[in-house]
């Protein structure tokens, strides 16, 4: 575009649009306006490797015309109709999903992951009212974590930073520490995960057991730094919440669709949750759509003729159409080209090689599944204090110079943005992920 053109587009901008998650920075606005595969195109006519997948959910990668195509079609026969009733594309891509579930679940739809999680709380809370336990409420989750942004999700999550200009928040939700090994309170003797694990079992015990409807978590903490627990924590954590009669949720609005992998997070690791939700890579960020998968004999106890049966609870664009349909072609493509395996493959050398940045003096910790990756960064390695944040911000402007993006979180115990996180699309080819890892070693290696 011509510079008059982008000038007077980054004036609207600035002054009609208030962006999303960042501190004001006109400078640092990049307006998009093309893209494609794992390339994004500035107004400017500059590319970027898009090594964030957008916020973590472009699984598929850009410019499917398919994808588009369906929706259209879709779009054309019927463009929407309630889900108190039915269409094929709702009744199809949850036949599909439970494939994708390797369980029995009956799905419902919104449109975000945060309503994803807040059906999720709704649907523990009220089957304990259909059993016959109405004082089963409380919902326990982990610091660090990150489940939406809406009042009971923030509630939901662990990191106060985001949260404390906002209360009062939803009653009910409590934490326990995250099984975090870099940082573990526990000690440094390959415990760690184990202790983690068991607070749950005690801050249960406190809370009395019977007062307990939940515990929801990512299989593998994204926002809140790529904490990636020990093989057996997930696991730990089922049985305590069996043995406590607590539903497990798990959180996969980032995990799902391949991210780790495998098709779900929590499939590394052996365990069949009760309530599944997802969000963005189910269609693969191409229109909005959520969802709640929860165990058949969840879903059967609110058709108890005894009690009120019926979740009152309406969405009224949840399970849109084109949406669904666009979702299952979304899935077929991840069939069809194997997405899942490049993950886990293009995963296992992308650790290869971020590994070699441990040999620099401030990278702390790099650590990750699939292709999720975190790098952490730290004045030194005894301390672990955490890298000046301005450094950590000039490696993610350095790649993005360079054109690549990559994404900035923080540990969250101090607020400070230090950890440097990688997504990509699962399309991404060898050669592309070579450059986002030259590109990301060049740039530390100027720190
Ligand atoms: N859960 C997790 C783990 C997330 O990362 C997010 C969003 N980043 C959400 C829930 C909320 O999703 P949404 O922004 O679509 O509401």
């Amino acid at each position: 575009m011509t510079t008059n053109v982008t000038s007077s587009l980054k004036e609207k901008d600035e002054k009609y649009v208030w962006h999303a998650m960042r501190k004001y920075n006109p400078d640092a606005t990049m307006i998009t306006e093309k893209a494609d595969g794992v390339w994004i195109t500035d107004i400017d006519g500059k590319k970027y490797i898009d090594g964030q997948a957008g916020l973590w959910c472009v699984n598929a990668g850009y410019g499917r015309k398919e994808l588009a195509e369906i929706a259209y079609k879709q779009l054309m026969e019927m463009p929407y109709y309630p889900l108190s009733h039915s269409h094929i594309p709702a009744i199809e891509l949850s036949e599909k999903l439970n494939e994708w579930l390797g369980g029995d679940y009956v799905i419902f739809y919104s449109n975000s992951g945060s309503e994803a999680n807040e059906t999720a709380f709704k649907i523990a809370r009220q089957y304990y009212q259909q059993i016959g336990e109405p004082n089963r409420y409380k919902i326990i989750s982990r610091y660090r974590a990150y489940h939406g942004s809406t009042i009971a999700t923030m509630a939901a999550g662990g990191q106060n930073q985001r949260s404390y200009k906002y209360e009062p928040l939803a009653t009910g939700f409590l934490h326990v520490s995250p099984p975090d090994c870099y940082r573990s309170p526990f000690p440094d003797d390959g415990t760690c995960c184990e202790e983690a694990a068991a607070e749950f079992d005690r801050l249960i015990n406190w809370e009395i057991p019977e007062t307990v409807a939940a515990v929801i978590m990512e299989p593998i903490i994204t926002g809140g730094g790529i904490l990636v627990p020990h093989d057996n924590y997930m696991k730990k954590v089922q049985e305590i919440c069996q043995k406590h009669g607590v539903l497990l949720i798990s959180d996969e609005v980032i995990n799902g669709f391949g991210r780790t992998g495998k098709p779900f997070g929590f499939m590394n690791y052996d365990v069949q949750p009760d309530i599944i939700t997802m969000a963005k890579g189910i269609t693969s960020g191409y229109l909005p759509l959520s969802a709640t998968a929860v165990k058949r004999e969840i879903y059967e106890a609110f058709k108890s003729e005894e009690t009120y049966g019926h979740f009152r609870h309406v969405n009224t664009f949840g399970g849109n159409p084109a949406a669904c349909a666009l979702a299952i072609r979304n899935l077929e493509i991840m069939e069809e080209e194997k997405l899942i395996d490049n993950s886990r493959n293009l995963g296992e050398w992308l650790f290869e090689e971020l590994k070699q940045l441990l040999a620099h003096p401030n990278v702390g910790d790099v650590r990750g599944k699939g292709l999720l990756a975190g790098i952490e960064f730290v004045k030194d390695k005894e301390s672990k204090e955490p890298l000046e944040e301005g450094k950590v911000a000039q490696i993610v402007a350095d790649c993005k110079e360079n054109g690549v993006i990559v994404g900035k979180t923080s540990d969250t115990v101090n607020g400070y943005n230090n950890i440097i996180t990688l997504s990509p699309p699962l399309s991404i080819s060898k050669d592309e992920l070579q450059m986002v890892v030259e590109t990301i070693k060049n740039a530390v290696a100027k720190l």
